[in-house]
C-alpha cells in the first residue's frame, strides 16, 4: 500500500531537503558548520521576519515551549496563559513545573480567544509578567488572533508575549517585530517540512531583559548561553546538524517561492478544503478564525471519528489525525501545511468521501472533491 502524509506534524518532506540529509556526516565544530549556520541564522530572521537572533534548539517543539518559561520567569511569578485546547493546556502545566503562577483565560474548544479578555486581566494585574499563547492551535484547529493580542501587550514595558507558532509560521503572515511578539516558538516537523528535532525560538530586547531578571533553572534550554554561542555561529552543545543541512535547502525552496506566496498557498489550500468538506455535508469544527495549517472537520451524527482516521490509514494509506481527550471520537484533522499542493488537498477529500461512504454515511461522492477542483481550477 502506498503511504501518504497528511497528518499535522510530522508532515512530508521534500525530496530535495531529503537527498541533501542524506550527505556524510558534518561535524559541528567544522569551519564548513560555522558556514552552514550563519547562513541559517539569517534566513531564520527573514521567515521570523524579525531583526532578533532566532535560537536554534535540538528538541521537539515542546522544547521551545519549556525554554520560553524557564528562561523568562522566576518561582512566583504570575503569567496569563490561553488555555483554548490541548497544547494551551501545556503552558499551565509547564508554569505548574516552575514554580510560576499561571493564571487561565480558558476557550471553549473550537472558539479564539477574545483578545478584550486578556486586555481586561492585564488591567486587573499589572504584575503579571508574561502572556502565553497559540497562534494556531493544533488539536483544534483555531487561529487566535496574534496580532490583536500583540497590540494589547506590547504598550506594557513589564509583559512579554509569547507566541507558539509551530503550526503558523510559514502557514500565515507573522511580524513579529512590527507586531510586537517578543518570544515566537516554531518546531521543523510542521511546515517547516523537516523531521521532528528542532525548535526555533525568537527572543526581543524586552524579553532579553526579562530574562536577565529570572532565576529559574534552565541547563540544557539555557537560551542566554545558547545566544552566546550561537551569535559565533556556534551551538553550545551538539547541533542538530543534519537537520541544519536539510534547513538550508527548506530556506531554497521557501524563497524562491517568496514569503507571500508561501502564505497565499496555504491560504488557497486552505480555502478548498474547507469548501471542500462543506460541499461535501459536513460541518467544520473550529467555529472561528480556522487556521491555515490544517482543517478539522466534525465528525457527522453517527459516525465516530476514530473510525474515520483509522479508515483513512488502515484502508487508503492516509496517515491524518483523531480527536484529543473529549474531541476523541468527535473530530478528524487533515493537514495543509508545508509540502503540500493541489492533489494533496483532492487526495483527502476524495479519501474522506469514500471512507464515510464506507462507513455507511450517505455522502455524494465527488462533491467535496468537485467543489475543490473548481476553486483551485488554473484558468
Ligand atoms: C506540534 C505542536 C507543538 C509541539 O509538539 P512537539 O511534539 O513537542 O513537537 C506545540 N504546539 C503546537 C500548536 C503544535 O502543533
Amino acid at each position: 500500500m502506498k503511504r501518504y502524509l497528511l497528518a499535522p506534524g510530522p508532515t512530508q518532506v521534500p525530496p530535495e531537503v531529503l537527498l541533501a540529509m542524506a550527505q556524510p556526516m558534518l561535524h559541528h565544530r567544522a569551519p564548513e558548520f560555522v558556514t552552514l549556520f550563519k547562513e541559517i541564522r539569517e534566513d531564520l530572521k527573514w521567515l521570523f521576519q524579525t531583526r532578533q537572533d532566532v535560537l536554534t534548539l535540538v528538541s521537539s517543539g515542546t522544547g521551545g515551549m519549556e525554554g520560553a518559561i524557564s528562561n523568562f520567569l522566576s518561582p512566583g511569578d504570575k503569567a496569563l496563559y490561553v488555555n483554548g485546547g490541548k497544547f494551551g493546556e501545556r503552558w499551565g502545566k509547564l508554569c505548574k513545573t516552575f514554580g510560576v503562577t499561571g493564571i487561565e483565560i480558558k476557550v471553549e474548544w473550537g472558539q479564539a480567544v477574545d483578545p478584550q479578555v486578556i486586555a481586561d486581566a492585564l488591567k486587573k494585574d499589572p504584575t503579571i509578567k508574561a502572556v502565553y499563547v497559540q497562534a494556531s492551535e493544533t488539536s483544534t484547529g483555531v487561529a487566535h488572533d496574534t496580532r490583536a493580542i500583540a497590540e494589547i501587550v506590547r504598550s506594557r514595558d513589564e509583559t512579554i508575549l509569547v507566541v507558539d507558532a509551530i503550526t503558523a509560521l510559514g502557514v500565515f503572515d507573522l511580524k513579529t517585530d512590527e507586531w510586537g511578539i517578543d518570544v515566537m516558538i516554531a518546531g521543523s516537523q510542521k511546515a517547516l517540512m523537516l523531521p521532528p528535532g528542532l525548535a526555533f525560538v525568537s527572543v526581543s530586547d524586552k524579553a532579553w531583559r526579562l530574562a536577565d531578571k529570572a532565576k529559574n533553572a534552565a541547563f540544557y534550554f539555557n537560551f542566554k548561553k545558547e545566544r552566546d554561542s550561537q551569535q559565533k555561529n556556534q551551538t553550545a552543545y551538539t547541533a542538530g546538524v543534519s537537520l541544519l543541512v536539510g534547513l538550508r535547502e527548506v530556506f531554497r525552496i521557501l524563497k524562491a517561492e517568496g514569503l507571500g506566496n508561501v502564505f497565499a498557498r496555504h491560504a488557497r489550500l486552505a480555502h478548498a478544503t474547507r469548501e471542500g468538506m462543506k460541499a461535501a455535508g459536513l460541518s467544520l469544527f473550529p467555529k472561528q478564525n480556522p487556521s491555515d495549517a490544517l482543517t478539522v472537520v466534525s465528525a457527522p451524527d453517527g459516525v465516530d471519528g476514530q473510525a474515520v482516521y483509522k479508515n483513512l490509514r488502515e484502508d487508503y494509506g492516509i496517515t491524518a489525525a483523531g480527536g484529543q481527550d473529549h474531541l476523541k471520537g468527535k473530530i478528524f484533522r487533515i493537514s495543509h501545511m508545508g509540502y503540500i499542493d493541489t492533489f494533496d488537498v483532492i487526495q483527502a477529500l476524495a479519501a474522506t468521501e469514500m471512507v464515510l461512504k464506507g462507513l455507511g454515511y450517505p455522502i455524494k461522492l465527488g462533491a467535496g472533491v468537485g467543489k475543490a477542483e473548481e476553486l483551485l481550477l488554473k484558468k
